[in-house]
């Protein structure tokens, strides 16, 4: 059975309701309770958030192993593991701009979705060697995307175990899907990673065994079952949870101020009404 799970939040805000059931849900699953910042995206993380995270959770009663690891430290790991990629002839540079791939998709008019908009439509796919290295040379910023086709060619039938949730209440053995997000990003223009990557890395790196998370990330353990089969890394089992909503039936959102840890301890909640809050939320569990 898996013992080692995490909570991996994005310091880009305050820690609200719906990431303290995560939180604790997580911590309740293993024998060795993780935490993971996932602080690459330097314009929209700061380190004042992530200092609440810590005191927030501190606060609910939570304690996790030292040391919290923070991925605007791992960029090392990420370059390495970029490489075994690129070696393998499964990566390529993409210089198209945001609303390069709008025109693109408009043109096209033929955008299969993935779970996070419409796929890439491959346009950098078709460049050829001499005209990467020209662009290159020209200076012009380039992401590096995953050739899915070829990735998908590279590791064969896959699947991964699902011991939550699930997505609709799919689980046990699940068939990867690895075309399912298209040519996903694997390394931003303006920062050498991207989540997908740095998240199969990270999670082997600290001997995660059960990824614990809420159903909106339930896709992702497709496109993250091919990394770790890529890379060669130890494949953990998946315990998607589900949302708790608000009272209007929407997930909790980092804007609304009001169910923020901070604030409801403002007002004078403890740890235990917050506790006794999610459990009654829990009719509202979708
Ligand atoms: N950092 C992600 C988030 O805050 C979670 C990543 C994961 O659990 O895999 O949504």
């Amino acid at each position: 059975m898996p013992t080692t799970t995490r909570f991996a939040p994005s310091p880009t805000g305050y820690l609200h309701l719906g990431h303290a059931f995560a939180a604790l849900t997580a911590a309740r699953q293993g024998t060795r309770f993780l935490l993971r910042l996932e602080d690459i995206d330097a314009t929209r993380c700061r380190p004042a958030f992530a200092a609440a995270i810590l005191e927030d959770l501190s606060w609910l009663g939570l304690t996790w192993e030292q040391p919290v690891l923070r991925q605007s430290e791992r960029m090392g790991a990420y370059a390495a593991a970029l490489k075994v990629l690129k070696s393998r002839g499964l990566l390529y540079p993409c210089f198209c701009t945001r609303a390069d791939i709008a025109d693109e998709i408009a043109r096209s008019g033929d955008a299969p979705n993935g779970p996070d908009g419409p796929r890439y439509p491959g346009t950098c796919r078709h460049f050829s060697d001499d005209e990467r290295s020209e662009k290159i040379a020209a200076g012009i910023a380039y992401a590096l995307r995953l050739d899915a086709t070829k990735a998908a060619a590279a590791v064969g039938p896959l699947s991964f175990t699902e011991f939550g949730a699930g997505s609709a209440g799919e689980t046990g053995r699940i068939a990867v899907d690895p075309l399912l997000f298209g040519d996903v990003v694997l390394a931003r223009k303006e920062t050498p990673s991207a989540y997908h990557l740095a998240v199969v890395v990270d999670d082997a790196f600290q001997g995660v065994d059960l990824v614990t998370r809420g159903n909106d990330l339930f896709a992702a353990a497709h496109i993250q079952r091919v990394l770790q089969m890529l890379l060669g890394l130890p494949e953990p089992a998946y315990a998607h949870h589900r949302l708790i909503l608000d009272a209007a039936g929407k997930k909790f959102s980092k804007r609304d101020r009001a169910v923020t840890l901070r604030s409801l301890r403002a007002s004078g909640l403890t740890p235990e009404d917050i506790r006794d809050r999610l459990s009654s939320a829990r009719q509202g569990i979708s």
